[in-house]
């Protein structure tokens, strides 16, 4: 019998995680970025519904979700616990949106246990900052720590993959102390980039020491560093680690085009990344594997296409060699005023996103390849000690 096609999760609800019109993180790239998914004969097929207070308490402190219901409640109330003006701003209606992006990759999560389907895709999950006690960075209840810790309930052991520019801070210090789950996360340097950590030395506390990775990268390193260290390292570390389930957080916003950072990766490499993940959920695995989007903040240009990436991806399936006209066409006014174009033709980028490539530029790629070496020699050390 053939596998049953991934979940796609989507829903009503997905929009409604909406923290204003001038925010980065808008609802306004489910338009482009569903849209193209269905060109590709995806079906959103999983609605997110909220998590019950229960379930986020596996990861979120009760006191903490009273707070994001009261701001739900009165988005004027001063702020606290993260909420706030800046990054994450209260709204109406905030703890039922939040709650339903953790409930997405918590029931997708599930479906997968029940051997429903091997591969889900939550675009709207991947809010990797959130912590216990605080929001942070856009995020306010952690959906992959969730997905995470429900995976644990059953004994499993869980491999992380964080390939947002940002470092995946929260999921990192939610499961900081849990053997049984590696965070393996890539990002700009915290030297040069929000949340200011993700380093080499960060590596799980006690008995989980090793099994927290972290690949800080330079600004302006692009897809010759960043695919090659994914290459070297994951493969090693799932056959270190031996994880029973995957759990992959695909944020855009390492692209060369995206306004809130400083790296220059492709959809290309995106799509050679989501591949690369695929294959190790089956090789250790059986195939469980649930994807999240994440940040991403070219709309338009980037985020459906790297979306793409990862549903062609958990559906075996070639990348197509042009974007959809009527795509194009459906889109092209709004990217035109959101300073997002021209709509691009192709799933996959030109090489390097068309920019030149000089010995600077190969320098940055040598040392992202030997931070990694590094990174990878200590964990598989400290591994072996256990
Ligand atoms: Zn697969
Ligand atoms: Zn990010």
């Amino acid at each position: 019998m053939a596998d049953p096609a991934p979940l796609l999760v989507f829903g009503p609800r997905s929009t409604t995680y909406d923290f204003g019109p001038a925010h980065p993180l808008t609802p306004r790239r489910f338009g482009p970025g569903i849209s193209l998914l269905e060109a590709l004969g995806a079906e959103p097929n999983l609605a997110p519904e909220p998590a019950s207070d229960a379930e986020l308490e596996w990861v979120h402190e009760a006191a903490y979700i009273a707070a994001v219901k009261a701001f739900g409640a009165d988005p004027d109330s001063p702020p606290r616990a993260g909420i706030g003006p800046g990054d994450t701003p209260a709204f109406a209606g905030m703890h039922e949106a939040s709650a339903a992006v953790a409930g997405g990759s918590l029931r997708a999560m599930e479906a997968i246990l029940r051997g429903d389907v091997l591969h889900a895709f939550h675009p709207g999950g991947g809010l990797h900052h959130a912590m216990p006690a605080r929001a942070s960075g856009f995020c306010v209840y952690d959906d992959p720590a969730l997905a995470i810790a429900r995976a644990r309930q059953e004994g499993l052991r869980v491999l992380y993959v964080d390939l947002d520019v940002h470092h995946g801070d929260g999921v990192q210090a939610i499961h900081w102390s849990d053997p049984g789950v590696m965070t393996v996360s890539i990002h700009e340097t915290g030297r040069t980039l929000f949340p200011g950590t993700g380093f080499p030395d960060e590596l799980g506390g006690g008995a989980a020491v090793g099994t927290k990775v972290n690949l800080p990268l330079d600004p302006w390193t692009g897809e010759r560093g960043w695919l090659p260290v994914l290459e070297l390292v994951l493969p090693a570390l799932a056959d270190a680690f031996r994880p029973d389930v995957v759990v992959s957080q695909h944020g855009a916003d390492a692209h060369a085009f995206d306004p809130l950072a400083h790296l220059n990766v492709t959809t290309t490499a995106m799509g050679a990344a989501a591949r690369l993940v695929d294959s190790l959920a089956h090789r250790h695995a059986d195939g469980r594997w649930l994807a999240t989007g994440g940040g991403g903040y070219d709309v338009y240009r980037v985020v459906p296409r790297a979306w793409s990436q990862v549903w062609l991806a958990a559906n075996h399936a070639p990348v197509p060699d042009s974007t959809p006209k009527e795509w194009r066409e459906r889109w092209a006014s709004d990217a035109e005023r959101n300073g997002q174009s021209p709509m691009p033709m192709t799933f996959d980028d030109p090489p390097n996103a068309g920019l030149e490539h000089g010995p600077a530029d190969e320098l940055l790629d040598a040392a992202a390849v030997a931070t990694a070496h590094a990174v990878l020699d200590h964990v598989l050390h400290l591994l072996r000690a256990h």
